[in-house]
């Protein structure tokens, strides 16, 4: 039985070593639930609950999307009085409240972005980030998009044919000849290359994922202020997908921030940690681009109890005070998150603010961690890969910190000893 202030776990509680082909459900495809095997029953703040009471801290945020804390009480305040109002749903038709917040996310955004589109998913704001490309380059006689191997768009068709590679969207037979995919710049000092790119007056936009995904991998800087200078020289659109990196995960509002302040991109698609725990997603742009696109909008877009809780999130997480004790908590989880590059079965680290992963040689000593560390009532994210991505909810105290990162770190201990 292990019991401290922030973990519980029976005796009776136990995983498998083998992390795959998890389906705990009949009813659903089994193509869902590619997750840790454990039941949630509960979640408050930067605890996971079992219904067994098993309890567990999360350093995955849901999917880096409770970036306020679970069953936030703020953020459910908000959602029940907007409840009781009587106005839950409104399709099209205007709201005080969408219009409130709609105004409330321009004016915490920088002050270039004009306009916002509201959705529903990350997956449909980079929808949208698509059609507005779509329709600009055709207003402007360019066509191709530029994007990047390995990179993460979500499950819509438009985000397909964005992410990953070339044969991402092979099972569909859809194909986006005017998507160009770069290969992502692992490395510091890898330098951007425009001789691999298309005429440069026919490019019409860069879209990138923030970092990408499956094993926080961040641009190095330099790359991105050439990338940008050479958009911002040959008129083309640069776009972040910070569906994930948005919301101070990275530390800074937008976490393209982190690679300059001066970085003034034409898109932005917001979504995840924008109104969690409710589906809420965001495009921000110019008015331009946003009011020249068609087909905009649908059924729930915009919905009155989404903009009530993404309203309430956004005034929790820009609180002065919690943002003085973000900084703190930071500089706790980079420092931790880094020195664990000491143990020789990790290849290397990254970390950026609140996110980071660990890099292993090999996957099964990722995979052994993740195990180790669940049954010890830690959970990072499983990527399946080499990578174990770590991303707690920002509202996590300094000392579930440290306790998390002890468990981690015995996890990789205990491998260390089995290698030898
Ligand atoms: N873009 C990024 C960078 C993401 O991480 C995700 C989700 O993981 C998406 C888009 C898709 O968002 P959603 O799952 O809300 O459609």
């Amino acid at each position: 039985m292990i019991e401290t202030l922030h973990r519980k776990i029976d005796d009776k509680f136990d995983i498998d070593d083998d992390l795959t082909g998890f389906c705990p459900s009949k009813y659903e495809s089994i193509n869902i639930h590619s997750q840790l095997p454990m039941r949630w029953h509960r979640a408050k703040d930067f605890h996971i609950f079992d219904e067994h009471g098993n309890k567990w801290i999360d350093l995955t945020s849901g999917i880096f999307a409770m970036n306020a804390g679970h069953s936030n009480s703020f953020v459910n305040d908000a959602i029940k009085k907007q409840l009781d109002s009587d106005l839950v749903f409104s399709f099209f038709y205007p709201t005080k409240i969408r219009e409130d917040f709609a105004e409330k996310l321009l004016s915490i955004s920088p002050d270039h972005f004009e306009k916002v589109a509201l959705l529903n998913t990350g997956s449909e704001a980079n929808d949208t980030a698509y059609k507005l490309i779509k329709y600009w380059a055709k207003a402007n006689n360019k066509k191709y998009i530029v994007s990047f191997r390995g990179s993460y768009h979500g499950r819509v068709l438009s985000a397909d044919l964005m992410s990953s590679g070339e044969d991402n969207s092979d099972w569909s037979g859809i194909k986006d000849e005017n998507i160009i995919f770069l290969d992502f710049p692992y490395g510091k000092e890898t330098k951007f290359d425009p001789s691999l790119l298309p005429p440069a007056d026919q490019i019409a936009a860069f879209m990138l994922e923030t970092y990408q995904g499956w094993s926080s991998q961040f641009y190095p800087d330099r790359y991105i202020e050439d990338l940008y200078s050479f958009a911002k020289q040959n008129g083309c659109l640069f776009c972040f997908d910070e569906v994930q990196a948005g919301f101070y995960r990275m530390g800074k509002i937008y976490g393209y921030l982190t690679y300059g302040e001066h970085i003034k991109p034409d898109i932005v698609c917001l979504g995840k940690a924008l109104g969690a725990p409710l589906p809420i997603s965001a495009v921000l742009s110019t008015k331009a681009l946003i009011d020249d696109a068609k087909k905009m909008g649908g059924t729930h877009a915009g919905n009155p109890l989404c903009c009530a809780a993404a309203m309430a999130n956004i005034e929790f997480l820009t609180n002065e005070k919690f943002q003085a004790q973000l900084k703190e908590k930071i500089k706790v989880f980079e420092a931790r998150l880094k020195d664990l590059e000491k143990y020789g079965i990790i290849d290397y680290v990254n970390a950026r603010g609140m996110v980071g992963a660990i890099i292993f040689n090999k996957k099964v000593d990722a995979n052994a961690v993740v195990v180790n560390s669940v049954r010890n009532g830690v959970i990072p994210v499983n990527t399946f890969s080499t990578s174990i991505k770590i991303g707690p909810p920002l509202t996590i105290s300094v000392d579930a910190l440290h306790e998390a990162f002890d468990v981690i770190e015995g996890a990789i201990q205990g491998i260390k000893t089995t290698n030898e």
